[in-house]
């Protein structure tokens, strides 16, 4: 049976990021993916890094990811493609911006200055080609977007070259205990450690079954389109304040759009089937703050599978239940930002007991613990 320190179920950005992290303080790594790295979530996403409009608890995480990125080729020898040229969130009347409003004074209190309101002439200096209806925005400015699959790549190669074995094909079926530590057994075969992190995305609920553990988590399928090349026209991405929206114009010209409209999403054979009525009303909203791009074509649709949790907060936590055993799934639509930190975090938490960052929010127990205060 092959041994190791720490095996990781699941090797998309989450899994990918915790190998790099626990080889670079020394630990012998096996990663088992039952299909290929970045296959999911992790290698279809819409590539945003966006501290803006995060949830409280997820800001300190968002932050720290935040500077790794600006410098991730000191991390993975590669620049993942990132552009940090800012994300907007636009306002498009007088509610929109009493909501904006709201929220930057939230973040003034908490003492983070990252999320500012700008006003309209501001706005239109940033996105001059907007609808000219918009009123103000949201502006995180060293925001932006790099490439998921260039990025998922990065780190899987940096892991490597720092000995972390990845087995692919290879999907985890069953967990023992034992007095020498976890067994993971795979239909090829069984691979034993003390630490074994649950990175499995969308199959994390899985995983935590084969340990007797119980979450809440849903799945679902975020829909994508890009378009044919254009000329360049648009630097910072676009949120909305009141509509669903990501849109971004990329390096090479093409408009990537997404917003989180679901694909209709099959549980008993996993299968999508993409909403199409969905994305007309996605590609309705991008007509509506640029009506010059009515004519432009959409060449691709997509979907991947994510893990919702109930809070849309993620599970970043060691098992309660079974020692040895640690969790980093649910990212729930917003974990490709993160995924940086993430690594960082479970190597503290495995090697050093804790982690520097605020983490209570993303333990396992919060769940339980509310199923028993509404008993
Ligand atoms: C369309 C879309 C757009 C998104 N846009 C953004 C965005 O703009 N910004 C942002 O921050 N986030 C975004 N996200 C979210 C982000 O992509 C995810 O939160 C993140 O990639 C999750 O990474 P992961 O490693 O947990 O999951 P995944 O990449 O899904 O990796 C989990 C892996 O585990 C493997 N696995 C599962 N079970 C087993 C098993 N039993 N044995 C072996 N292997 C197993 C799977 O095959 C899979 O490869 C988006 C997500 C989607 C779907």
């Amino acid at each position: 049976m092959k041994q190791a320190d720490v095996i990781i179920i699941g090797g998309g950005l989450m899994g990918s990021s915790c190998a790099l992290q626990l080889a670079m303080r020394g630990q012998r790594v096996i990663v088992v993916e039952k299909d290929h790295p970045g296959r999911h979530a992790s290698g279809v996403n819409a590539g945003g890094l966006r501290k803006l409009n995060r949830h409280p608890a997820e800001i300190p995480l968002s932050v720290a990811a935040s500077a790794i990125w600006a410098d991730i080729h000191s991390l993975v020898g590669q620049d993942c493609d990132v552009k940090l040229c800012g994300q907007l969130r636009v306002a498009e009347n007088s509610a929109d911006m009493d909501k904006l409003e709201q929220r930057a004074a939230l973040l003034q209190s908490m003492g983070y200055q990252h999320e500012q309101m700008i006003s309209r002439k501001r706005l239109y200096e940033l996105a001059p080609v907007l609808a000219p209806h918009c009123t103000g925005a949201l502006y995180c400015a060293d925001d932006g977007y790099a490439r998921p699959y260039h990025a998922l790549t990065a780190f899987r190669s940096k892991a490597e070259a720092l000995g972390v074995e990845y087995h692919i094909g290879e999907q985890a079926n069953a967990l023992d205990k034992k007095s020498a530590g976890w067994q993971v057994h795979c239909a090829q075969q069984s691979y034993q450690a003390p630490v074994v992190i649950n990175c499995a995305g969308a199959w994390a609920a899985q995983v935590c079954e084969m340990l007797g553990e119980t979450v809440a988590l849903t799945v679902a399928a975020p829909m994508m389109m890009v378009s044919e090349r254009i000329a360049p026209f648009l630097n910072p991405v676009i949120g909305a304040a009141s509509r669903k929206l990501s849109f971004k114009q990329m390096q090479n010209g093409t408009l990537l759009i997404g917003g989180a409209h679901l694909a209709h999403y099959n549980p008993c054979d996993q299968s999508t089937r993409m909403d199409f009525s969905k994305l007309a009303e996605s590609a309705r909203t991008v007509c509506a703050l640029f009506p010059q791009l009515r004519d432009v074509k959409i060449v691709r649709s997509w979907c991947g599978l994510e893990a919702f949790m109930p809070d849309q907060l993620p599970v970043i936590s060691a098992s309660p239940d079974n020692p040895g055993i640690f969790h980093a799934f649910g990212f729930s639509a917003h974990g490709f930002q993160l995924s940086p930190v993430i690594g960082q975090i479970m190597a503290q938490l495995i090697l050093d007991g804790h982690s520097p960052l605020p983490i209570e929010a993303f333990c396992i127990q919060r769940f339980s613990q509310t199923r028993q205060d509404t008993a």
